[in-house]
């Protein structure tokens, strides 16, 4: 079996049996992997700190014949990003950017573009730590990766202009909706500025965390049209989600 070696960026790992762990982790070109680190809690000779949560690392490995567990050979760390353990809200909202990529793909639908997504959203709150604009950047970049973003400046039904002022939304009816489809659909308005703004923020580079502040109204009205879209498409509930929701409760306008 060949032996393989790849960045990547450790999502979570759970114990196993006396000495054993089992790893997952997210790869640029082979998706979601899990792996099984022999002996990585009696020795920490061989992985040291390299399967920590959020770590990036060159691992290397060997596939199994059948099944689809690997098992790792070996963890370079690269980085522990333990600037995310500065606080509560920036460690849960990390873990949540993490569990967002599980339940968003299937463990081969993921590419390169997730990766690098994670990665420049990890080294972000690494280096600054939690803010709302963070998390709503990596949330509507997450959905447009996935295919599920719901349409912002036009309306979802007949693809026409929207009018100026609060807006018709619901992410079930696929996004905004103008005067006419509406039909008592919208279960939220917003404003047309902050379906803009939203719409803009699609159009710049996906690994750019840094250089967007956005007014309170944005990020109050960002925050819920951004909730109903990710509810529509999540099987189950994120235990990240809800935590981060009690540190770092959702705005109010
Ligand atoms: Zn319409």
């Amino acid at each position: 079996m060949k032996p393989q070696m790849s960045s990547a960026i450790i999502l979570h790992h759970i114990d196993y049996g006396e000495a054993d762990r089992i790893v997952t982790f997210l790869t640029p070109d082979h998706g979601r992997l899990k792996g099984f680190a022999r002996s990585a809690r009696k020795s920490r000779k061989r992985f040291g700190a390299a399967l920590e949560p959020f770590a990036e690392v060159r691992l290397h490995w060997v596939a199994r014949s059948s099944g689809d567990l690997i098992t790792l050979r070996d963890a370079e760390l690269v980085n522990l990003r333990s600037g995310l353990r500065r606080d509560l809200e920036t460690l849960s909202l990390a873990s949540y950017g993490c569990e967002l990529t599980e339940v968003l793909f299937d463990e081969s639908g993921i590419g390169v573009e997730v990766f690098q997504l994670l990665q420049a959203f990890l080294d972000h709150l690494d280096s600054v730590g939690y803010s709302v604009e963070a998390r709503l950047l990596m949330e509507i970049r997450m959905l447009s990766l996935s295919g599920y973003v719901p349409h912002l400046q036009h309306c979802a039904d007949c693809f026409g202009p929207l009018h100026a002022g609060p807006v018709g939304f619901s992410a079930a009816a696929d996004g905004s909706l103008c005067q006419a489809c509406d039909g008592g659909r919208a279960t939220l308005k917003i404003d047309r500025m902050t379906l803009g703004t939203f719409g803009r923020i699609l159009l710049t580079s996906m690994t750019n965390f840094a250089d967007f502040k956005l007014s309170p109204r944005s990020r109050h009205e960002g925050q819920l049209l951004l909730d109903d879209a990710l509810r529509c498409h999540l099987h189950r509930p994120l235990k990240s989600l809800e935590f981060l929701n009690r540190f770092s409760p959702p705005e109010t306008d």
